[in-house]
């Protein structure tokens, strides 16, 4: 069935079809989001309808880059046994007039016709920023054709849209009865990195318990989950290329260097 699915969205050509490979466990902090996840599975059930629960329409998650905003909707399809389907928006442009509203309806029916699935749209505000004032009227038109959907749904689909910039979002597509739940992903604080340390140590078969984590979780200040990914990978390639285990000294080097990129980036005046 599943293999069944893929082929769906792959004729498609314009979805993309993700194979689960990541659990809630590879996601360090964000505990509430994690357990109003895995809550919401329940909503799908047959239960669920018996008691009068609506199926589930999405969430949106708004955040910084690489604070794992994506890495959720990875993680919560895996959890929830359902297949990933990302929707990319670009790849429903079309050059004539109505032509990418007409994709989008395609790839909308085709997402239904392999539910249950977690679709995800990723920083949604790309796609539909400009909507209202756009001379075209191709992001005002898509973004009704969106609305539209996530009104009348009543597929088991679950949209995860994501975002960097709240700011550039249309107001219509904030308003309660779009999405389930509107989540805000901010700097991962102090416990959080030591998790997200930990994840990826673990992740690259390494014992977190070797580490200070508390030490490494203190000097990444500011840094999100990716440059943490980041400072495990660049540690793990520096041991490499000397022939021997990974240490703290080098996790704490390469935080060092992601420390300096950071401040350059936030004080470029300054430097
Ligand atoms: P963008 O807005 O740029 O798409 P994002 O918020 O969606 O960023 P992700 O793509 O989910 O960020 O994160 C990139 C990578 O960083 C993830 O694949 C993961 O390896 C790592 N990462 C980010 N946050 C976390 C976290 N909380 N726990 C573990 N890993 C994380």
């Amino acid at each position: 069935l599943l293999a069944a699915k893929k082929e769906i969205v792959r004729k498609s050509g314009v979805l993309e079809f993700s194979e689960a490979s990541t659990s809630l466990d590879d996601v360090g902090g964000l505990d509430v989001l994690k357990a109003w996840l895995a809550r919401k599975r329940r909503a799908f059930s047959d239960e669920a309808r018996a008691f009068g629960i609506d199926v589930p329409k999405g969430a949106l998650i708004v955040g910084i880059p690489g604070s794992g905003k994506t890495l959720c909707g990875k993680a919560m399809s895996a959890a929830w046994g359902m297949p990933l389907v990302r929707m990319d928006f670009a790849r429903l442009l079309g050059s004539l007039v109505g032509e990418s509203e007409g994709k989008l309806l395609q790839a909308i029916k085709t997402v239904e016709s392999v539910a249950p699935c977690v679709v995800l749209i990723d920083e949604i505000e790309k796609s539909v920023a400009g909507a209202g004032s756009d001379l075209s009227g191709v992001s005002t038109r898509m973004l009704g054709t969106l609305l539209q959907w996530l009104n009348d749904k009543t597929s088991p689909v679950f949209v995860l849209a994501t975002a960097n910039q709240i700011e550039s979002l249309p107001p219509e597509l904030l308003r309660k009865g779009r999405f389930d739940e509107l989540w805000f992903v901010d700097l991962p604080n102090l416990v959080e990195r030591q998790a997200i340390f930990a994840t990826h140590l673990r992740k690259r078969r390494r014992d977190p318990t070797g580490f200070d984590l508390k030490v490494l979780a203190e000097q990444s200040n500011n840094l999100v989950g990716a440059e943490i990914e980041q400072v495990v990978i660049e540690g793990l390639g520096a041991a490499f290329d000397e022939s021997r285990e990974l240490t703290q000294a080098d996790l704490e080097r390469c935080m060092e260097r992601a420390r300096e990129i950071w401040e350059q980036l936030q004080y470029p005046a300054l430097t």
